[in-house]
């Protein structure tokens, strides 16, 4: 999920299709491009993505950051953010790429999940709220757009379990918008500041063990029922998360958390 800039916010960028638009789209394990589009990828892991993996592959943050991502920074951002590594075979497939397919389908990450579709922001600086949009990109040699039913955006990201997903990449992205601008004050995003909120976003549990091992509950309130939830469940934490990198970056109040 990107942010888009449009002069008017009502309208729609280039490529993108209406809310009610109708696509046709069917991939199954019989047309011949059969997971040639699981190779030689960018493929950008969300925090909810991380989670979701890494507690199906059952590693440690640590285990799946370690053997799984390359951390970049990406043009006009200034928070790292994660690449899935491919295999290093000459066709660079998907580490979790098998014969027969995905073989994390069910918690496979957003971007897979929501493909050939691809979705924006496009934030209204009058009114602050952000707009969600579609594209439908599939590559040219896309079997799956020849025939097959017909979906709107909804029914697709329905139909494919998108929709936690997209709710966690949404409150993911509306951070994500705020490091467009440097907040590091020359130290960069690998400077103490940078590595503690790449933690809260990416490492729930070495999250964890900062919120509960560390000074942290003496620096901040946070409701009791509250605390209780972020200690047992990783997509809690990372709400928790969000909003603390909020906060200690940028100073937004939040009503998880304030300082003492
Ligand atoms: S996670 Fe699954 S669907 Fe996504 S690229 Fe890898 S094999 Fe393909
Ligand atoms: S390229 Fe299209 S039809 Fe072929 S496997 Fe990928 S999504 Fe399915």
């Amino acid at each position: 999920m990107k942010y888009i800039e449009l002069d008017d916010p009502r309208s729609l960028p280039d490529g993108a299709i209406a809310d009610d638009a109708l696509f046709s789209f069917d991939c199954n394990p019989g047309v011949s491009c059969f997971n040639r589009c699981c190779h030689n990828l960018n493929l950008f892991l969300y925090p909810y993505d991380v989670i979701r993996l890494k507690q199906h592959l059952g590693l440690s943050s640590d285990q799946f950051l370690e053997r799984h991502v390359d951390v970049v920074l990406r043009d006009g951002c200034f928070f790292p953010e994660v690449l899935l590594s491919m295999s290093e075979t000459s066709e660079k497939p998907c580490p979790f790429l098998s014969p027969s397919g995905c073989s994390v389908y069910p918690h496979r990450p957003e971007a897979c999940r929501m493909f050939p579709v691809e979705q924006g922001l496009v934030y209204d600086a009058k009114t602050r709220q952000n707009r969600k949009i579609h594209f439908f990109k599939p590559p040219e040699f896309c079997q799956g757009t020849t025939d097959g039913k017909q979906w709107t955006p909804s029914a697709w990201i329905k139909d494919q379990g998108a929709e936690d997903y997209n709710r966690m990449t949404q409150r993911w992205s509306e951070l994500i918008r705020l490091f467009r601008s440097d907040p590091w004050a020359g130290e960069g995003p690998g400077g103490k500041r940078g590595k503690m909120a790449f933690m809260a976003a990416y490492n729930m549990d070495a999250f964890r063990e900062f919120v509960f091992k560390s000074s942290f509950l003496k620096r901040y309130r946070i409701a009791s029922a509250h605390l209780d939830k972020v200690r047992g469940d990783d997509v809690e934490l990372l709400k928790f998360g969000l909003a603390w990198i909020a906060l200690f970056i940028w100073g937004k109040p939040s009503p998880l958390l304030k300082p003492r």
